[in-house]
């Protein structure tokens, strides 16, 4: 059996400036030590806008916060005229661990491409960051292909572009369920977590399918959170609005108690 440690991964969006962050970061380390040893051995991940980063960097080192950071997006592009652009080299000079790429915002809102999460997941991981992938289907996408067909195709076109070994994470967030308050259900879940697994021991062989975390992603909350962690294809979640309140973040955190 191959172990995957769980990852609690918090996406503020475009929410909280710096002052805000570090505050944020100050609660929820204090309250997570209070827990600590009543737990999960879950791995906390904090995704804050790019404003942030460096002052959340600096909180962490500083205090050894067992906190890992996480980056909202990523250039596909290396250096050079890109206004506006953040490079891959600068989110990982900061201790950046994971990048997102393909969020269903920027998919959606920015029209990014397949093509264009997958040259942001190759830069992310040519700089040392691990990408975290996400996919997902519309509601229409739904109904029309099922919900595993989609999320499969979106992850075959990402995987494309890493080279063979690389370290990535999959984050499964319907789309229909982000910010919706309509989670998916644990079932519903771990059918695509299951379906993605699947898919990829053909795309990056048995070994690494098995060690590969797939976090669900959508309306996560304390009350349901730990129907989808008893899932056996789910690692992990990703958590938008409810990783803001700092105790909610906490309970989700302490999911198996
Ligand atoms: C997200 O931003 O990835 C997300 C899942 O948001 P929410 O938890 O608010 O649905």
């Amino acid at each position: 059996l191959t172990e995957r440690t769980p990852l609690i991964a918090g996406n503020w969006k475009m929410n909280l400036d710096h002052l805000q962050a570090i505050a944020l970061v100050q609660k929820l380390a204090w309250g997570l030590a209070d827990v600590r040893h009543d737990f999960s051995a879950a791995e906390v991940a904090v995704f804050p806008p790019f404003t942030d980063l460096r002052s959340v960097q600096t909180l962490l080192a500083a205090d050894k916060l067992s906190l890992t950071l996480g980056a909202q997006d990523v250039s596909p592009h290396e250096s050079g005229a890109y206004t506006g652009d953040i490079s891959a080299a600068m989110l990982a000079k900061l201790d950046v661990t994971y990048a997102l790429v393909g969020h269903s915002e920027r998919r959606h809102g920015h029209g990014e491409s397949d093509e264009t999460v997958g040259r942001k997941a190759r830069a992310a991981q040519a700089a040392g960051m691990v990408p975290m992938i996400c996919v997902g289907e519309t509601a229409e996408d739904l109904e029309q292909h099922g919900a595993a067909a989609i999320p499969v195709a979106q992850l075959t076109a990402a995987l494309a572009h890493l080279p063979e070994g690389a370290e990535f994470v999959v984050a499964y967030e319907p789309v229909w369920a982000i910010g919706s308050g309509q989670a998916a259900t644990p079932e519903q879940a771990q059918e695509v977590a299951r379906a993605l697994r699947e898919h990829l021991r053909d795309l990056v062989g048995d070994e690494r399918a098995a060690r590969t975390r797939i976090l669900y992603g959508g309306s996560v909350a304390s009350q349901n959170i730990a129907g989808f962690m008893r899932q056996p294809d789910v690692d992990g979640a990703l958590v938008g609005g409810a990783s803001l309140k700092v105790d909610e973040f906490t309970r989700i955190i302490q999911f198996q108690k």
